[in-house]
């Protein structure tokens, strides 16, 4: 895994303007794999200008050959797949499976589904006596989260550049191998010099520069709520467009007429998946008190399966972060069924799959977002009860809620205050908007709904 030392900056990689750099470390064994510079505001500087000066050519070149350029840029993801699977695994600690499918599989099919899209919509419509056009809004800075390094870069990344926009990406300081790589398949695939730019850095450093840089248009960041917030607040400020995606804390409800086995044991997967990294994971199981019991020993058993084969959690800090939040569980009161805080190898950053019983909704671990492979199990007494406690978090991202009749399960879905449901264990759609409600976020990602962040509306009357 070759790691570059300078930044890739209009269409060339460039020393970096500072000599600090940021060790990647492997989490899987605490091995150091690489070294990357740590971008200042000068390299900020130098990006977004780049960006600046890339913005009028890119923006009038014909949509056709944008997505051309996506379609190349797909194609080079997809002949790098193994690669990229590999830099996940090192840089994430992801099982090598896991990485192909998701950490690779996915933003193949998002970059994919641009290059159609770019190609597809209509950028002008005709409104009564006027032609409403859609534009591009201009240089874009991209921060991005480590759980799905390359997904999230891609999310942003593609539907930008098909929109017409520039971009610099300030990716996170836990991953940035596999932006580099990123920035290599951006270079491969022929994209105009400026058009994308990337500046690996520490977030207080590098990040908040680039969301500070006036020399940007629109911010569009997934992470933290408090750095969101942060991020939110510099943008409105500044009067630029934002898009925010931000945590979650999702419920799954399981009504009395579903499949019981089958409902508990995909919730269970879902959160372990990616050692529970997911801002989307449905990390409150909500189950009727008849069926409660039935439940989290089924849950208990399904965790059990998972002990050797989720990877670690990402860093020292999360993993502390989320043995605190399992140490703060079993503090409240919550009953302890699988897992625990005690670590389950003595080298990398594992977190034992957890499950949680008897978990009342004003606990920390059923409020806040654990980021780890942790499963809260809740009881309800009706249907109006299970929609209190689904809707009792600051946060609407994503949720799933599975009955006997698909219609069932719609009709509560529908009550929920959240941006995504899946209904009898939903199957990932790479075209669906992707954003949360409430405190999860500003704006959606992905499909239609994901380019149209990107543009502004212009409209000349006749
Ligand atoms: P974070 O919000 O600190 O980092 C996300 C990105 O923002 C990184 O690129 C980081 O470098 C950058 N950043 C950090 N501080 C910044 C600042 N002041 N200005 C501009 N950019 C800045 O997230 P984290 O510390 O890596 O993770 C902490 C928690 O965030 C997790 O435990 C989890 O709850 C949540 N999280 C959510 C998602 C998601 O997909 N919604 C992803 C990762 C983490």
């Amino acid at each position: 895994m070759k790691a570059h030392d300078g930044m890739y900056i209009d269409g060339a990689w460039r020393p970096a303007e500072g000599r600090d750099t940021i060790d990647v470390v492997n989490p899987a064994d605490e091995q150091v794999i690489g070294q990357v510079p740590a971008g200042t505001a000068l390299d900020v500087d130098t990006a977004v200008r780049a960006a600046r000066a890339a913005f009028p050519g890119w923006a009038a070149t014909p949509p056709a050959e944008r997505a051309a350029r996506l379609a190349a840029l797909r194609d080079v993801l997809v002949a790098r797949k193994d690669e990229i699977a590999e830099t996940v695994t090192a840089e994430l600690g992801a099982p090598l499976k896991f990485s192909q499918n998701v950490h690779a599989g996915a933003p193949i099919a998002v970059a994919g589904s641009y290059a159609d899209l770019a190609a597809t919509y209509s950028y002008e419509e005709k409104v009564g006596n006027s032609t409403v056009r859609q534009e591009p809004v201009g240089v874009v800075a991209a921060i991005t989260p480590w759980n799905y390094p390359l997904h999230q870069i891609v999310a942003k990344v593609a539907p930008a550049l098909a929109a017409g926009c520039t971009v610099v990406l300030k990716p996170a300081e836990d991953t940035p191998l596999v932006a580099q790589l990123f920035a290599e398949a951006v270079h491969e695939a022929g994209f105009p010099a400026g058009v994308f730019n990337l500046v690996t850095g520490l977030g207080p450093v590098a990040g908040q520069a680039l969301a500070e840089h006036p020399g940007t248009d629109m911010v569009s960041f997934t992470g933290s709520t408090a750095v969101g917030r942060r991020i939110g607040a510099l943008a409105s400020g500044a009067l630029k467009r934002v898009a925010l995606e931000l945590g979650g804390k999702s419920a799954n409800v399981i009504l009395p007429s579903a499949d019981l086995a089958k409902a508990v044991n995909v919730g269970v997967a879902n959160v372990m998946s990616n050692s529970g990294q997911t801002c989307s994971a449905w990390t409150r199981m909500l189950v009727h008190r008849d069926q409660y019991d039935e439940a989290v020993d089924l849950a208990a058993q399904a965790a059990a399966k998972y002990g050797d084969r989720i990877g670690p959690v990402v860093n020292a800090k999360q993993r502390d972060r989320v043995r605190g939040y399992i140490e703060k569980g079993v503090a409240e009161g919550a009953r302890l069924v699988a897992g625990g805080p005690e670590a389950p190898r003595e080298q990398g950053y594992y977190v034992a799959p957890t499950v949680f019983a008897d978990v009342t909704p004003d606990m920390t671990i059923a409020q806040e977002e654990i980021f780890g492979p942790v499963l809260s199990i809740l009881r309800y007494e009706d249907e109006d009860d299970a929609l209190r406690i689904a809707n009792g978090t600051v946060y609407g991202l994503a949720g799933a809620v599975w009955a006997g009749e698909e219609a069932e399960a719609v009709a509560f879905a529908l009550r929920m205050d959240t941006g995504q449901v899946d209904i009898n264990g939903g199957r990932f759609n790479p075209l669906a908007p992707f954003g949360g409600y409430k405190q999860s976020g500003v704006g959606r990602e992905l499909g239609v709904h994901g380019l149209t962040e990107y543009l502004q509306t212009k409209s000349l009357q006749f």
